[in-house]
Order: C-alpha cells, then structure tokens, then sequence
C-alpha cells in the first residue's frame, strides 16, 4: 500500500451547505454539486443553518440572502463575528436586481455572489474556484517547517525529526502530528480529531484515534507513559503541548 494512495483514498469530500428556503432550488443545487463530487448538506433556514454549522462545519457556504425569520445577510454577519465560522467561505445568492443586496453582502463578510436566475454549472464553478482560493489562503499561513526544541517536522517531506533523529512516522501519526502542531493548546474531542484529520467521510471508531495517539507518543515524547506534548484532557480529548518543547 503507497502513502499516496492512502491519502487519495481516505481524501475527504468538500461539504457544501446550501442555505435556501425554496425546495426546488435546493434541490437543483444538491444536485449539480453531487454530481461533481461535493457532500452537501440542506437547511432551510437560518435557525438550521446555525445548528447545522455548530454540529460540523462545512467547508462552504450557499447562502440565499432571502429567508425566512433570519434574512440572510444577518446569518453572513453573525458568522462573520464568531472566530470559528470567521473565515467560512460563503457564496451569497441574491434576486436579479437586488444591487444593494450584493453590495451589503459583500459588506457583510460574503466572499462572492452569484445572482438568480443561475445556471448550475455557473454556480459549481464558483464553488470551486472560492474552495480553491481559500485553500491557497490556508496553505500560505504555513510554515513548511516546524521547528522548537528537539521536535522538527517538514511539511513538504514528511520527515519528523526528535533530537535529530528521524523518525518512520505513518501517514495517519503523521497527520494527526501535523493538525496537533498546527492547532496547539486547544482541546480536541476524539469526534473532532477524526471529523478535522481523517475526513468527514470516513467510518472510523473514536476510539481509533487512541491507538494513533499512542503510536505517535511512542515516536516523539521522551517518555510516553508519562507524556508531556500530547494530552490526554480526561473524558474529553487531547492537547498538543508545545511549550513542552521548550
Ligand atoms: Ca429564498
């Protein structure tokens, strides 16, 4: 087995989430984005929109600024002002005409819009070139190499290095290495872990992530029964430690 196919494999889908009150055009849009390879998810309204996104954020927004209750725009807005939901791509969708909606959308946070009556293809050609950008965006802010202390990692080789000895690091101890050491001193429920580091789309146990944890301890704490950069935070998850490193 190649770490590559590996990786292609266990690769998760982009999930969309469509926010439109109308069922046919939920529909149509649930359908375009399937038939290209999205995972998309359904609310009708804002109050959805919100439970949706606490239980599992999507990694893209379609957002029909004319709703029920909630408008749209105050639903972009509040995204915008919360930390998790800060960046979320968000793609408006607004009535033929309605300039001021566009413009106050964009205001509010939207990264793009796109205007009714739209065709599908239209549509899934801005999902992919909105994921694009904001994948590059993420890409950016890291540092190909991760450096303190006795710990190096290079992102682009795979190699881990402890006291400048390498070490032979699956694929899956070395991804959960890399999310640790890219989202330090925060808690990670083993639901988490498994939703942001193996896919959305993968049938793991929780309790998986255990094994992998223990593995990986095995390779870069200087005594892993006794472990100082990866936590356990009992009954909830796990920390990355980084101010063990010195
Ligand atoms: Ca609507």
């Amino acid at each position: 087995m190649s770490a590559l196919a590996d990786v292609a494999r266990d690769r998760p889908r982009h999930k969309i989430l469509v926010v439109e009150d109308e069922s046919d055009i939920r529909e149509l849009l649930r359908y375009n984005l399937t038939q290209e390879g999205f995972a998309v998810e359904e609310a009708a309204d804002g109050a959805e929109a919100i439970d949706r996104i606490a239980r599992r954020a999507p990694d893209l927004l379609v957002l029909d600024l004319m709703l029920p209750r909630m408008p749209g725009l105050e639903l972009c807005r509040r995204l915008r002002s919360q930390s998790d939901t800060a960046r979320l791509p968000i793609i408006i969708l607004t009535a033929k005409g309605a300039e001021v909606d566009r413009v106050l959308g964009l205001e509010m946070g939207a990264d793009d819009y796109i205007v009714k009556p739209f065709s599908p293809r239209e549509v899934v050609a801005r999902v992919k070139a909105l994921l694009r950008r904001a994948n590059a965006v993420a890409e950016q802010t890291l540092p190909a190499i991760f450096e303190r202390g006795r710990l190096k990692i290079d992102f682009g080789t795979y190699e881990v290095f402890v006291d400048g000895e390498k070490k032979e690091l699956a694929l899956r101890e070395f991804e959960l290495l890399r999310f640790f050491v890219q989202h330090p001193l925060r808690v990670y429920s083993r639901e988490q872990l498994l939703d942001l580091v193996w896919g959305r789309d993968t049938f793991v146990e929780p309790r998986t992530i255990d094994v992998h944890v223990r593995r990986l301890r095995q390779q870069i704490e200087r005594d892993d029964s006794n472990p100082e950069l990866i936590l356990t935070v009992r009954s909830v998850g796990y920390r990355f430690n980084p101010d063990a490193l010195g």
